[in-house]
């Protein structure tokens, strides 16, 4: 699981920082990737970006991409990558994810330009907050912001994984090779040889945790963010403005880098990711809004274009 910065600057895109987009990738455990926002030419990134492995990340892997809301800079760029995909050869099915009027938007973009897609593409407008998502690995929550426009923010949810079997003590339990193993594995106590019941904690090492990723779409400081923010591996977070126009991140629907800070530190996050820059800042403004995150919560790092950020692993896992 990786985060690869595509876009990360605010409303108009510069030389240094194209305007939103985020790619999430599940290898090795699924050969696929996910999309958080498709600002314009988003897919001119993807040509460009690496994993820190040195992966790139191709657009017929994309199958699920998550919108935020439906302003310019989270969105123009996705026709475009949805066209490119087809031009591929994808067949894999695609999810689209957002606010109401992206099925609008999308339909209407594609069928005036005779975009004809290669692969069945699959429109989900979220109207209730709630699990949007859930698979045997994942599940994927959004809840409302706080925006000048309605805004979304997704919190993904790994499931934890079953501890490995121990061999040495099933087989001093007596118990054969075999689907006791299987059903052990799954969760379900076996009978003994002998007699008596061999139990899941008996002979599987503690489970891994899963890891918990927050995107947040541009917002103010609000209980949506908190709630979805929760103990999160890892917070993304705009960060518009810092302290010196913390006048215009209210009036604007935004949020300072403070702000973000305050939001990650209150919910308890591991780390925090500040994205969606404003353009009046260059790297040293950059570098003063990270100043002023660290202030208040220290695990804060800013994000740039083309960087990749592998989720590290929960501290509970870590200890096993
Ligand atoms: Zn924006
Ligand atoms: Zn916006």
């Amino acid at each position: 699981m990786e985060l690869v910065f595509l876009g990360t600057g605010a409303g108009v895109p510069t030389t240094a920082r194209n305007v939103t987009a985020i790619a999430l990738t599940l290898w090795p455990e699924r050969p696929e990737a996910w999309l958080f926002d498709c600002g314009e030419a988003t897919q001119h990134r993807l040509q460009q970006a690496r994993t820190s492995g040195g992966a790139r990340v191709r657009a017929r892997q994309l199958r699920r991409i998550f919108l935020t809301h439906l302003h310019g800079d989270h969105l123009f760029g996705l026709p475009g990558l949805l066209g490119s995909r087809s031009f591929q050869g994808a067949v894999d099915p695609v999810t689209v994810y957002g606010p109401e009027g992206i099925r609008r938007y999308l339909e209407w973009t594609l069928e005036v330009s005779r975009t004809h897609l290669t692969y069945p593409l699959e429109i989900i407008e979220i109207r209730n907050a709630g699990v949007i998502h859930r698979d045997d690995r994942y599940e994927v929550r959004a809840d409302w912001l706080d925006h000048t426009l309605p805004s979304l923010g997704y919190r993904v949810v790994e499931r934890d994984r079953p501890g490995r079997l121990r061999t040495d003590r099933l087989r001093a339990l007596g118990i054969p090779p075999g689907p006791l193993y299987g059903a052990l594995k799954r969760g379900r106590p076996v009978p003994r040889p002998g007699g008596g019941m061999v139990h899941p904690r008996d002979v599987l090492d503690p489970p891994t945790p899963g890891r918990v990723l927050t995107v947040l779409g541009d917002t103010r400081p609000c209980a949506g963010a908190a709630s979805l923010a929760r103990g999160a591996d890892v917070l993304v977070h705009e960060a518009t403005f810092g302290s010196d126009r913390a006048d215009l991140a209210p009036a604007f629907g935004h949020s300072t880098a403070a702000d973000a800070a305050r939001t990650a530190r209150d919910a308890g996050a591991r780390a925090l990711i500040l994205t969606h820059i404003s353009a009046r800042y260059d790297k040293d403004g950059a570098q003063r809004l990270l100043e002023e995150a660290r202030a208040v919560f220290p695990d804060t790092v800013m994000a740039f274009d083309l960087w990749s950020y592998p989720i590290p692993a929960s501290p509970a896992a870590r200890a096993t």
